[in-house]
This record gives C-alpha cells, structure tokens and sequence, in this order.
C-alpha cells in the first residue's frame, strides 16, 4: 500500500466515524426526520430542500457516498464531507461546553425540550436547544447558533425558528405534548410544560401562560474567538411568543407536509415544487443543488472552462493567503526576538527593520480604521438636543459644529493592526545578480 493510500485509508476512517457518529445522534436525539417536521424545516428559506430531505435520505446517501471516494481516492470529496462534519458538530461542541457552565451553577435547565404536535395531519416535533425554568416562574428558551465568527446581524430564519419555538411553548402549555430525553431515552413523556417542569425540579408553574415571564434570546457562538478577535457569544434577544409568525409555522407545515405526501404517493415530483428563484446563500450548502429547477434554467455550459479556472485560482488563492499568514507569524517571532535583544544593547532603538542579507523585513503597527456607525448615527440624530434642535432651525439646517460633533460621536476605531513589510532593496537584487553572473563565468 502506497503512502497516499494509507493516507485516503485514514482520511476515510475519520470521516466514516463522524458519519456515523452523527447518524446515531440523530436517531437517539431526533429519532427518524423524514417521519416528521422540525421547526428548523419550517423556518428554512427553501421549500424544495426541505421536502427533499425527507423523501430522499441524505444521511444513508453521505455514507454511500463517502465509501465511493475512499474506493476511488478523492481526497478532496472526503474533505468536503469531512469539513461538512466539522461544521455540524461545532454546534453540539458548545453546547456540551455552555452544559458545563449550567451544572456548575445548578440552574433548571432542561436541554433539548421536545414538543409534539400534529397540525392538520403534519407531524410537528420540536426540539429547543435550552429551557430554563427559574425559581420565580419565569421561562428562558436559548438557540444557539455557532458560526466561524460571531454573528453581528442576526439571520431571520434563525429568528423565526425562536419565535415559533416560544409560540409553541405558549400555545401548547397546558396540553400533553412536552417530553424530554436523556442519552436518548425519554425521562419524561405526554406531559403538559407546567406538569414537566414539576415532575423536574418541584416548580409550580400556572395551568395557563397568561402572565407567565416567558421570553428567548438566539446565542450566536463561535469556538475561535481569537480569530476574529471579536466576542466569543453575542445574544440576540429577548425575544417573545408571536401570535402571526406561530400561525405562519403552523401554515408551512400544512403546505410541506402536503408536498411530502404528494411525492410519496405519486402525484407530484420534486420537480414540481416551487423554488425561489432570489439568491439564497445556502444553495451551495445544499444536498439537493442537483438537478434543482432554480439552476436548469440558468445553465450556460460554455463558461465551464472559465468557471473551473476561476474556482481554482480562488481556491489556490486562499491556500496562498493561508500560507503567507503562517510564514508572517514566523517571521515576526524572529522579528520581535531581534527587537527585543536589540533594545537591551542600542540605545537607539529607531533601528526597525532586519534582513538576512537579501531581504528586508519590518513590522509596524497602524491604528485601526475609523468607521461610522449607523446605529450610533441614528441614535444620535434622534436625541438632538431641544436647544440643538432650535439651532438647526434657526441656521436652515445642521452647522459645521454639530456635523462634526455628530460624525466625532459615531465614529468607532477598530483594534490596531500589525502590517508586515517584506521587500529586496534594488540594490541587493543588483549584488544577488551580479554575483550570479560572476558564478555562471
Ligand atoms: S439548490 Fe437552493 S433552491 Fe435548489 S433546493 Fe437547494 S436550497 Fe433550494
């Protein structure tokens, strides 16, 4: 067996695991997916992909797949499916992490309450990623979200999926549909939220949510924080129960659940289905981009020498940025140990830069950029003094004095930056050069 074999052999054995890993998580925590709906089917932006995942099984095809490219040594399809894992498994990573937390302080969490429900013939099983009861009655629901960075913006999809969350926690209260697991048994089952929560922690919540405390925030989480250098969690919130977008969820799941049947039994075909033909970011997350009606129409076959070339320079270009960040990092411990050693000798330390002979290389530190923050701007706009107010009338508009004042008051600076400077003096490329030539005489 070559060395590269044994590498695909191993790549594989890692994406296998996960794979399966992931499957019986499923199963445990979710039980089978194509049997019901999520709020996460009903709060996404496609119809198609959602309809799509129930009636084809991704999963079982991921495995089927994955076997295929280890068969056939593609490595970067296994990379993908593992990068594919990864992204799957931060979430759950926090979860576990933030779980930690919750039992240090021996809050009443209950994690991944579940409510059942069937809407006009369309299975409903939701399943919220924290509740928290506390000791006055008052509830906490918490989605987390956890990205590459932390989100600045939240998505409305991800703002829907809380919101119904709390509709049908409000809207199911007093009926039996509330369950929870551990290590995928159920502890508790047919239960109404305030009978639950009793059979829990002893708490005594109303037979009605009327008055009740009930609110939720979506946790946008990332496990590199340093990275970005930006929060590590940021809580969108809080939010409360819509009576509109409870009934918009219970709608969609009438509609996809039809769309299901319909493809089950028959009548219609994924092809059928209305797609949204506006940019949808997750369309080239998507399992089920091939084939899609949204792309057939938009296929122009002669740009696909341009296409791959573009894709590949895109990708060897991030490969290069990933690499001129490594040899940065390098060098600039080399650089900082030179400075260092240098300021306990010279004690002239305007000396800033070292070289290996040939090159040149400096590091220096720029303040961060200045940029105008719109929210600041507004708020700022919107709590114009009465006397500032009275100005501006008198003046026919805003002075010199108040625009600068206004702009110095939402200006935000960012963190200061390192820029490296690495360079070969023309000189040296002449000397480098000359003594080629003397070499080739
Ligand atoms: S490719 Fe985009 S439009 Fe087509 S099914 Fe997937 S998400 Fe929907």
């Amino acid at each position: 067996m070559t060395n590269i074999e044994k590498r695909i052999g191993l790549l594989g054995f890692f994406a296998r695991g996960l794979v399966k890993a992931d499957v019986i998580r499923t199963k445990l925590d979710l039980g089978d997916r194509s049997t019901y709906l999520g709020m996460s089917d009903l709060a996404g932006r496609c119809r198609r992909s959602v309809v799509a995942s129930k009636v084809l099984n991704s999963r079982k095809n991921l495995e089927d797949l994955l076997s295929k490219h280890v068969a056939s040594g593609n490595e970067e399809a296994i990379q993908e499916i593992l990068r594919q894992m990864v992204t799957f498994s931060r979430g759950h990573a926090w979860e576990h992490i933030l779980g930690k937390g919750f039992a240090a302080l021996g809050v009443n969490r209950i994690p991944q309450l579940e409510v059942r429900y069937i809407h006009e013939g369309a299975p409903i099983i939701i399943h919220m990623d924290d509740c928290f009861v506390f000791p006055d009655g008052s509830v906490r629901i918490l989605e987390y979200k956890c990205n590459e960075e932390v989100q600045d913006d939240i998505y409305p999809e991800n703002e829907f999926q809380l919101y119904g969350q709390l509709g049908f926690i409000q809207g199911l209260w007093g009926h039996p549909c509330f369950a929870v697991k551990a290590d995928g048994q159920y502890l508790h089952a047919g239960l109404t939220f305030p009978q639950l929560v009793d059979a829990m922690f002893g708490i005594k919540l109303p037979s009605t949510p009327e008055g009740v405390n009930l609110e939720g925030y979506v946790v946008s989480a990332t496990l590199n924080p340093n990275k970005s250098k930006k929060a590590a969690l940021n809580p969108f919130g809080p939010y409360v129960p819509n009576a509109a977008i409870t009934k918009e969820c219970l709608d969609r799941a009438k509609w996809i659940w039809k769309d299901i049947q319909d493809i089950r039994s028959g009548p219609k075909t994924l092809d059928d289905l209305w797609v949204d033909y506006k940019f949808n970011p997750l369309c080239d997350f998507c399992d089920h981009w091939e084939g899609c009606p949204k792309f057939k129409l938009q296929e122009i076959p002669e740009l696909e020498a341009d296409l791959t070339e573009l894709y590949e320079k895109k990708q060897q270009y991030k490969a290069l940025e990933a690499d001129i960040k490594r040899l940065e990092a390098k060098a600039k411990v080399s650089f900082d140990g030179t400075m260092k050693a240098q300021s306990c000798f010279e004690e002239d330390d305007t000396i800033s830069y070292i070289t290996d002979g040939i090159h040149t290389l400096k590091f220096s530190v720029r303040a961060g950029r200045k940029t105008i923050d719109k929210m600041l701007l507004e708020s700022s706009l919107t709590n114009l003094s009465v006397e500032q107010l009275q100005l501006a009338i008198e003046k026919g508009g805003l002075t010199a004095d108040m625009v600068e004042e206004l702009i110095e008051s939402s200006t935000k600076q960012g963190d200061p930056f390192t820029v490296c400077y690495v360079n070969k003096p023309k000189q040296k490329i002449t000397k480098v050069a000359q003594e080629a030539e003397k070499l080739a005489a």
